[in-house]
């Protein structure tokens, strides 16, 4: 699949996601209002019921117009203007809400008219285990006072309401479950993305490696063909050297893709010898003396360490250093200008490798280390490799218990940093 028909595609699922997402929330916030908007109209009923009630009780015969008022979204006021008994107003406050089927939780206070203070109050649970409780408290009351009226609060309202919408949670989990279901396909199909990337860079590699010491070997076997050849023993002995040397490094190539790509911790065999750092870097900056003279750059080394001895494989260990050199050269444009430094810390050495080179940008910093990662470069192939390199590296870093990582900026350069205990 094409990067840029992947990116349509999330970006039209993405879309079509938040619309919806956006048209779910439309409908949870109208079913909440409408939900709402029952509930007050039956705590309406409910409350005015109860008035026309304790008047009836009363034998009062005063009209009540409107008695109930809602003073906030939980909290509700009757005026009768009459004698309120509490046990007697909160049996039929829980009559009237368990006929309408108002299941909740809510307190009742009685208010004085005349000084608007409370007079009583009580808060009451309609749950089952409750209703076996000892009486109400306000049972035993003995009541004289006139000209009330009364409040119920409820305290739980947001939540009654929200439990009352079933349906509406399990479609909006429904869609949650979609969204990471989503999300967790497009991850898989980037991976998948990027692996498929990965190994069509290595086998365009692999061609460009391999093909150059083929053609060779062909052009050099078709001349040695040639009838008249062993007239001229030079000519021959020159061909079949050019037939040796690309074998040989044809060999050498599959050998290190051979062995690097199956390379695995648990089976490598490691030397455990005493070995100087600071020798093995010297060889190791001596052996690009050629290469580094060819392209007019410098390699300054400053080895601090002061305690430069660790016990490990001396051929790992200059491999690790011909990789990250190599690296240092290679992903320097021109003239390349690479520091290698040593210090120690408390139970080894600590080695950097700096270059003024590409640099490698933040997210691909994360996978240099993979198998077969190279930073994509499109199709130009002007810096040669396998992506095998670095993890080499890391895996012989890890199997001395030493520590490797990677600071870089793109286009001022990248220092590696590998930790090795002594080991001693
Ligand atoms: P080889 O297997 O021959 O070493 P390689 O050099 O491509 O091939 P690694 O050494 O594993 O593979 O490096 C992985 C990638 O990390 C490289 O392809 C390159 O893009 C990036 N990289 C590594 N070192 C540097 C560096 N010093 N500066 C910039 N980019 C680097
Ligand atoms: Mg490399």
């Amino acid at each position: 699949m094409k990067r840029q028909t992947i990116r349509t595609i999330i970006f039209l699922a993405t879309i079509s996601l938040v619309g919806i997402i956006a048209t779910q929330y439309f409908w949870v916030k109208n079913a909440y209002n409408l939900e709402e908007k029952q509930f007050n109209e039956r705590v309406h009923i409910a409350l005015s019921n109860v008035s026309h009630q304790l008047l009836n009780i009363n034998k009062d015969e005063s009209q009540l117009i409107n008695p109930v008022k809602q003073i906030s979204s939980n909290y509700f006021i009757a005026i009768i203007n009459d004698t309120v008994h509490p046990y007697l107003l909160e049996t039929l406050l829980k009559n009237e809400f368990t006929t309408r089927n108002l299941n909740i939780d809510f307190e009742y206070v009685i208010y004085d008219c005349f000084t608007d203070s409370v007079v009583f109050g009580d808060y009451i649970s309609l749950d089952s285990e409750d209703k076996n409780q000892l009486q109400s408290k306000s049972f035993n009351i003995v009541w004289d006072r006139d000209g009330h009226y009364f409040g119920v609060y409820f305290p739980s309202k947001r939540s009654y309401i929200i439990n009352e919408m079933g349906i509406w949670i399990f479609s909006s989990s429904i869609i949650l479950v979609i969204i990471i279901f989503f999300a967790y396909t497009i991850n898989v199909i980037l991976k998948q993305k990027r692996l498929s990337e990965i190994k069509n860079d290595f086998i365009n590699n692999i061609t460009h490696e391999f093909k150059t010491p083929i053609s060779t070997i062909s052009l050099s076997s078709e001349v040695l063909l040639q009838p008249n050849i062993a007239n001229d023993p030079e000519r021959l002995k020159n061909y079949a050297q050019i037939i040796k040397d690309e074998n040989n490094r044809l060999k050498n190539q599959v050998d290190k893709v051979l062995q690097l790509a199956t390379l695995e911790i648990d089976k490598l065999k490691l030397e455990n010898e005493l070995i100087d750092l600071h020798e093995i870097i010297n060889e190791t900056v001596k052996s690009f003396d050629l290469i580094i003279e060819r392209q007019q750059g410098k390699i300054t080394t400053m080895l601090g360490a002061k305690k430069s001895q660790i016990v490990g494989d001396r051929v790992h260990i200059s491999n690790i250093l011909f990789n990250l050199i190599d690296n240092a050269i290679k992903y320097s444009p021109e003239h390349p200008k690479i520091e290698i430094s040593t210090d120690n810390y408390f139970s080894g050495i600590e080695i950097t490798v700096k270059d003024k080179g590409i640099g490698i940008s933040k997210e691909n910093q994360k996978h240099v280390f993979e198998k077969f990662y190279r930073v994509p470069t499109g199709n130009v192939h002007n810096v040669k490799g396998f992506g095998l390199g670095l993890n080499y590296v890391k895996t012989i870093v890890m199997a001395y218990n030493g520590k490797i990582k990677v600071s870089s900026k793109e286009n001022e350069g990248t220092t590696f940093t590998v930790k090795l205990p002594f080991n001693t």
